[in-house]
């Protein structure tokens, strides 16, 4: 397997056609995946916005309240309004925000960013990860991953994760395969978005490398049954039960 990023892409504005920049810089073969960070979905998808596009109401300056007291820092209230707004639901407002967005990712903040967007406040994630990857797909004729750099329980530092994907499975399903010693495969369903998300997020960098897309070749999802169950299904995450009654 292959992993390198698209060189020569150029700042990403609303309204570009992410899909004709990419292709007039790939000659795409069969077989290749597409790897393309979230943040410049959003910015062609019009995704920034100014903290004035965003009026605090009594929640989110209660929460920016709070935060600014745990961590010493002055919060804008405003911050805290647009992650309301991009969520289903608030599992945490403190000692950070962690946010369930609309289409089903669990990420802090609703993964609202503020790095790498010259002359807008804040860069939200694509309204939908999955249809952005799905026009992609079409354009491009090969399946796309939409990622984004998220932080994780149990362990310090961030990676990168699928946070919409189409044109091939979320997962591969080995169970009923066997093991070495020909054991039934009982549980495993490796989630191959998020590990090639990881992968190219790796050669995407995080700063400003401008290098934002990245092709995966030579990789083959195989001979394997998929699934696209990716966001933990509510009643099926004993974690978020437990946060949701855990007080700070
Ligand atoms: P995220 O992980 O989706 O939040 O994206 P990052 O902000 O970490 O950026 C990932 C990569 O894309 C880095 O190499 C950035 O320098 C690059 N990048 C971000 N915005 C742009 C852009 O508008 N144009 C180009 N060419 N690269 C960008
Ligand atoms: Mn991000
Ligand atoms: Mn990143």
């Amino acid at each position: 397997m292959n992993l390198s990023a698209v060189a020569g892409l150029p700042e990403i504005e609303r309204g570009d056609d992410l899909a004709a920049l990419i292709d007039a810089r790939v000659e795409f073969e069969d077989g290749d995946v597409l790897c393309v960070a979230s943040t410049v979905v959003s910015k062609a998808e019009g995704r920034a916005f100014d903290y004035d596009d965003f009026d605090a109401g009594e929640r989110s300056r209660a929460i920016a309240d709070r935060l600014a007291e745990i961590t010493g820092d002055e919060k804008d209230p405003r911050f805290a309004q647009a992650v309301i707004e991009e969520s289903e639901e608030l599992i945490l407002e403190a000692p950070f925000i962690l946010a369930v967005t609309r289409f089903g990712h669990i990420t802090v903040n609703a993964g609202i960013d503020r790095s790498n967007v010259p002359g807008g406040d804040l860069l939200l994630l694509p309204e939908d990860p999955s249809a952005s990857a799905e026009r992609l797909s079409e354009r491009l004729g090969v399946p796309v991953i939409v990622t984004d750099t998220s932080g994780r329980p149990f362990r310090y530092g961030q990676r990168g994760v699928a946070v919409g994907w189409a044109g091939m499975p979320a997962s591969r399903d080995w169970r009923g395969e066997r093991d070495r010693d020909g054991r039934e495969l009982g549980v495993t369903v490796q989630s191959v978005v998020d590990e090639l998300a990881g992968a190219a997020n790796l050669v995407a960098g995080e700063g400003d490398g401008g290098t934002p897309a990245v092709i995966v070749r030579d990789w083959a999802f195989g001979d394997h049954g998929g699934s696209d169950n990716l966001f933990r299904e509510e009643e099926d995450d004993i974690v978020r039960a437990a946060l949701r009654d855990w007080e700070y």
